[in-house]
């Protein structure tokens, strides 16, 4: 059982984070065990308070406090950052996507995956350096 004190803890790193983080990574900041971190972040997902998100590239999951839940996020698979996006750039996918599926679709529990500025410019840079790129 996790208790009220450990979860306000968590809470609060999420919230002082600013951005979606794993459960490791928010043990790591906190100089935390992993597990009670991520039983902190099972229960406050109970409660609404925080969400999980899902990577699209199958990597592991972020959390973010419940009010950003209708943001969408992007995950690079380079460095693994992770951050929110404007969701006008997604609006023109969705309405392809309503267009052809006769559906909307929402992304609100995923995460995108595509590579910052910086992986970008590495890999054209260092071209072949990171494992499946070319
Ligand atoms: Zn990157």
């Amino acid at each position: 059982m996790v208790g009220a004190i450990e979860r306000c803890v968590v809470l609060g790193e999420l919230l002082e984070a600013r951005s979606p983080l794993t459960g490791a990574q928010l043990a790591r900041r906190l100089r935390a065990d992993e597990p009670s971190v991520q039983a902190a972040l099972s229960a406050l997902e109970r409660y609404g308070q925080v969400r999980r998100l899902l990577p699209l590239d199958g990597s592991a999951a972020v959390f973010v406090f419940e009010s950003q839940r209708e943001r969408e996020f992007v995950r690079c698979p380079g460095c693994g950052s992770v951050r929110a996006v404007d969701e006008h750039p997604l609006q023109l996918l969705r309405a392809r996507l309503r267009e052809r599926l006769g559906q909307e679709l929402s992304f609100s529990r995923y995460v995108f995956a595509a590579d910052c500025a910086r992986c970008a410019r590495d890999d054209l840079e260092n071209p072949g350096a990171r494992p499946g790129r070319s």
